[in-house]
């Protein structure tokens, strides 16, 4: 069996898929990642990306048990779930958990997203077994020898399980859940759609303290998000953040690393780039999501000692804003 913590990245891009020759470095896919613990396959979300990620699954047979974990029920997370070849294989399981939504359940979600108006498959005719639970913020989910369940608390839980932890976010609109991934001492932290408070988001920071890898979102540059880009009108309150509140979080978290998610759809991979490096004059041991992109997790990093600009909300940093 295998002993490695595994992530690679298949969609990374926010709100809508962005294809076209200048979203090619970085990709235009929306959101899908791929977390393998062992032998085990955890995918979070289910945007464009899972599309050519569930091929993938199909083609190295490791479609007989998945789970899939929804940060929430928007389009960029969703829209990949109809087309994802596992669904369609009566020999799988597939293990399906996240919030729900508003005004409907999750499940529910899901199948209006296949209706008959919208979609040719119902999601009843997907032919996988399926296991869909909303989840709450106080429980937990464990996949260990003996299956998938959820849990009220880590007790009595080996460490040969792969143990998830919820936190509920409520800076994006209708709330989004961050997943914390544990296995065998390592960790990931998958934080999406989620937008910085000033003085850092304090119950994030403390429900990613000293993770391996955050995922953050980094959708905007700054200028953007305060309406001082050309073009582009202020983004405040969107639910996205700027290269800088994902540096903070990583920052007061001592991640070890930290990786920029959720690209904006109108960004070109230069705009991205630069970015990235404003991004690692901050914090070395940063880097932005490209579709491809792997990441062995260990616990060696610690970005706190590496971490060169205290002072993020003064920082002013100019991009070229060039297609
Ligand atoms: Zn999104
Ligand atoms: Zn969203």
């Amino acid at each position: 069996m295998s002993n490695e913590l595994r992530i690679k990245f298949w969609g990374v891009r926010g709100s809508y898929p962005a294809p076209g020759a200048g979203t090619v470095k970085y990709g235009g896919n929306t959101a899908s990642v791929e977390v393998r613990a062992g032998e085990r396959t955890i995918l979070l979300d289910a945007g464009t990306g899972i599309i050519p990620l569930g091929r993938e699954l199909a083609r190295s047979k490791r479609t007989s048990e998945i789970m899939l974990l929804f940060s929430h029920l928007h389009h960029d997370h969703t829209q990949g779930f109809p087309f994802f070849v596992p669904a369609y294989m009566p020999s799988t399981k597939l293990h399906i958990f996240g919030p729900d939504g508003m005004h409907e359940s999750l499940r529910n979600v899901l199948e209006h997203n296949q209706s008959s108006e919208t979609f040719p498959v119902s999601l009843r005719d997907m032919s996988a077994t399926k296991n869909i639970q909303s989840v709450r913020e106080s429980q937990i989910i464990v996949w260990d020898e003996a299956g998938v369940r959820l849990a009220e608390s880590t007790a009595g839980v080996g460490n040969e399980a792969v143990v998830i932890g919820i936190h509920k976010s409520y800076a994006h609109p209708g709330g989004v859940y961050v997943y914390r991934i544990t296995w065998r001492g390592k960790s990931i932290v998958y934080a999406t759609d989620t937008e910085g408070y000033v003085g850092t988001d304090k119950r994030l920071v403390k429900f990613a303290r000293n993770t391996d890898v955050l995922i953050h979102d980094a959708q905007y540059l700054d200028e953007h998000y305060w309406g001082q880009l050309e073009g582009f009108p202020s983004t405040q309150g969107y639910g996205h953040s700027t290269v800088k509140m994902a540096c903070e979080v990583a920052y007061a978290s001592e991640a070890g690393q930290l990786v920029l998610f959720h690209h904006d759809p109108s960004y070109s991979d230069a705009m991205i780039a630069g970015m990235e490096a404003s991004a690692k004059t901050q914090i070395s041991e940063t880097q932005a999501a490209y579709e491809g992109l792997e990441i062995l997790v260990h616990s060696e990093n610690k970005i706190s000692e590496q971490y060169q600009s205290p002072n993020l909300h003064t920082r002013d940093v100019k991009y070229a804003n060039n297609d």
